[in-house]
Order: structure tokens, then sequence, then C-alpha cells
């Protein structure tokens, strides 16, 4: 293992632009579940994962039935804006501000790099703290929203560009990842080649 690490260190060293992939199992030590290791979401729970595939579809063909869900419903990734970064995250922070890290290209959507210090993270599959227009692309703070109001008042988050019903930025099954996440991520990707 120690071998393994030099190794790794050595090659990070001589790098000219590292970039970083992180998934689920960067953020488990932080207390989230990933979807199918051991005891992940979608293996204890097959039919959440069934219904995870229709909520894409629930907010193009009902923004207001796809708002009421997300206001009533728990996360099934638990309290997400409470999980706290560990310190593969941290190491990953100070590995950026050391110059060696580049970029961070992660599928995580619970925010973990950038509340440990990293500052160049590509969020592929989007941000939990975050709303997105998908008609222009725009992104707000879910905070500048008080959306249990709007949806008490059967309304929903509106756009403030194009007047389009706002969506969370994650990204569900279906749905297409956003075009400028997907040109950022080739970009650093091409990059580090
Ligand atoms: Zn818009």
């Amino acid at each position: 293992m120690e071998d393994v690490i030099k190794e790794v260190a050595k090659v990070l060293l001589e790098s000219k632009y590292a970039v970083a992939l992180t998934g689920a199992g960067v953020s488990t030590e932080s207390g989230i579940p990933d979807f199918r290791g051991p005891s992940g979401i979608w293996t204890r729970d097959p039919e959440a994962e069934r219904r995870a595939y229709e909520v894409y579809d629930i907010f193009l063909r009902n923004p207001r039935e796809y708002w009421e869900r997300v206001v009533s419903g728990t996360s099934i990734l638990g309290d997400l804006e409470k999980a706290q970064p560990n310190p593969s995250h941290y190491a990953m922070a100070e590995m950026e501000r050391m110059g060696i890290l580049k970029c961070i290209i992660t599928q995580n959507i619970d925010n973990l790099h950038q509340k440990a210090g990293s500052k160049n993270v590509i969020d592929f599959h989007g941000n939990v703290l975050k709303l997105r227009c998908i008609r222009c692309g725009e992104r707000y703070l879910k905070e500048e929203f008080d959306l249990e109001r709007i949806v008490g008042e059967k309304k929903v988050p509106l756009c403030r560009k194009c007047q389009y019903p706002l969506k969370s930025d994650v990204v569900y099954f279906n749905e297409p990842i956003p075009k400028d996440v997907y040109a950022r991520s080739f970009k650093e990707g091409r990059s580090a080649m």
C-alpha cells in the first residue's frame, strides 16, 4: 500500500494538468449512502430506483406536481445539506491550493468538494443547493426561493430570465447533462491528456 501511495504521489507531482474524477465512494465516509454498493439505496430498495426514473418526466409533464413531491418528500440521500466533508475532500482541496490538482469533475450532487474549499469543481450531475432552468440554462441558489410558500400557493419557482419553471439542478434519470457542464468537462478532460 505504501508503495502504491508513493507511486501515485510521484505521478501527480510529475503531472502537468491533473483532473480528479470522483463519485459516490468519496462521500460515503461523510455518511451519504451510495446507490449500488452492498448497502446502497437501489440495492436495498429497487422500487425507489423505479420511481427515480419517473421524476424528470413528471417535471416535464406537470412542474407543479413535481414541486409538490419535492417539497413534501424527504430526499432518498438523507439530509445532504447538513453533511460535512471528510479527509479525502479536504486532501483534494489542499492539492488544488498546492497547484497539483487543477479540476475535480464529480458525479456527486452533495456540494462537499466546494464545502471543503475546492474551487474548480464541475458538478456533472448538478448540485443539490441549486435550481436550474432547462430552457435558458440559468442557475439560482435554492435558498433564494421560499419553496414551501410558493408550492403552498399552488405555484412553481420561475426562471427570472425567461419565466420557465425551474427544477432542481440535480440531473435526473433520462435528463440530458446540461450543455455547459458537458462542454467544460470535455475541455478539462482534454487538458489532462
Ligand atoms: Zn430561463
